[in-house]
């Protein structure tokens, strides 16, 4: 039986990891659940699940869910309550479904605690990936990843040598707008926006793959988590999102994985490796969708994926830069504050007026999400 502790329990990944659990109740307990202001959703899910320790984002938030809580579970709030949920329990895995890079302090709090990590927080890795690699070394834990490319990418490499990977194709859908030109981006909505073709998934990483910025913060999470320079890793256009990503070895032999788009597959091979089980999901079948489409990817069409490469190769600050910016820039987006390609904008803007500089602590990471949140508030 693995005890799982999850931030984030009432998202798109929080949702779907506790299906999972439901699909193997003699396999997985919930210990600890973290939520942000869905206070009736998470109160179900203690009510249902019955965890040590629940979380919410503010004291008001927790206070009103106290009353209503299982006899046995205890609640905390705010940055502290989601370390608690993180590292306080017996929990042997964590799975950051908590969105943005609000999720760094509790992910190393879980490292520090030994907790295995099933990774889907990926601003985690792109804000600090050199520091929480680093701690995940020396503590002996291991960062399983939840994102669809680099759990493909993790079973490619299974019992293969590393010297042995030319290339890491990461496959992108291309987003809501995929079919669209520069000029018509112009005027488009949120509401045509959070309309992704393939994937149901929480708003933030929705606009993400509209801007293409999601695979720039997957292009950085991959260089963390496989220890490949950015010349190895490529991005492909590939609209049915069948193909989840897929290695080059230096034979020129191709190894991909495949699979329907439906995250509780990566996810559950999260909690089961190096194991197997079987998923509630439906299996694939190539003859029904007969044909696959790949498109060479086009950086002149998502200005921001180029700029994540640029970012993740300057390294020290600029990966923090560009997603602190991005968070914001989102946000701003969400509220119709701004338009679409102003979400590019912020990114550049914030980006050219960065000093890049070497962030060796976490408080320096902080403060430096914390300038580029001002200024991506401000242009
Ligand atoms: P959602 O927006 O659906 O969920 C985010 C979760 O974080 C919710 O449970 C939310 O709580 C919680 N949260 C928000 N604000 C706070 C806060 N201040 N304090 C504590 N908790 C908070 O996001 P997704 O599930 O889509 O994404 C989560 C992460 O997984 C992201 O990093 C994303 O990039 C990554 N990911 C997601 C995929 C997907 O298919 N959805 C695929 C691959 C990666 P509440 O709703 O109660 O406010
Ligand atoms: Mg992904």
């Amino acid at each position: 039986m693995k005890k799982i502790a999850l931030l984030g329990s009432t998202g798109s990944i929080g949702t779907q990891t506790l299906d999972i659990v439901d699909h193997h109740p003699d396999l997985y307990r919930v210990v600890a659940l973290s939520a942000g202001s869905r206070v009736d959703e998470l109160v179900e899910q203690a009510n249902k699940y019955r965890p040590a320790l629940v979380s919410l984002a503010t004291k008001e938030l927790a206070d009103r869910a106290a009353p209503h809580l299982p006899p046995g579970t205890r609640v905390a709030y705010g940055e502290q309550g989601l370390i608690e949920v993180a590292a306080s329990t017996d929990a042997d895995i964590v799975v950051t479904a908590i969105m943005g890079s609000r999720g760094l302090p509790a992910t190393m709090a879980a490292i520090d605690a030994g907790k295995t990590i099933a990774l889907a927080n990926k601003e985690t890795l792109v804000t600090a990936g050199h520091l929480v690699m680093k701690r995940a070394k020396e503590r002996g834990v291991s960062i399983l990843p939840v994102d669809s490319e680099h759990s493909a990418i993790f079973q490619c490499l299974n019992g293969e040598r590393a010297q042995t990977v030319k290339t890491i194709t990461l496959t992108a859908s291309g987003g809501s707008f995929r079919d669209r030109t520069r000029d018509e981006l112009a005027s488009v909505t949120v509401e045509q926006a959070l309309n992704h073709p393939n994937w149901s998934m929480g708003a933030k990483i929705t606009i993400d793959s509209a801007t293409m910025v999601n695979k720039g913060l997957e292009v950085i999470e991959a260089k963390w988590l496989y220890d490949v320079d950015y010349d190895q890793i490529k991005v492909l256009i590939h609209p049915e999102s069948i193909i989840h990503s897929y290695v080059e070895f230096v034979d020129n032999s191709v190894v991909a994985q495949l699979g329907l788009p439906d995250m509780r597959v990566p996810i559950q091979y999260a909690l089961t490796y190096p194991d197997r089980q079987p998923t509630p999901t439906e299996p694939l079948d190539l003859a029904a969708i007969g044909k696959l489409h790949f498109r060479e990817m086009d950086y002149d069409r998502y200005p921001a994926l180029r700029l994540a490469f640029q970012c993740g190769r300057l390294g020290q600050s600029a990966p923090t830069v560009y997603n602190a910016a991005n968070e914001i820039a989102v946000s701003r987006f969400l509220n119709g504050e701004i338009a679409f390609l102003d979400i590019e904008r912020i990114l550049q803007e914030v980006v050219d007026r960065h000093q890049v500089c070497a962030v060796d602590y976490i408080d320096a990471i902080d403060e430096i999400d914390r300038w580029a949140r001002s200024v991506a508030a401000k242009v």
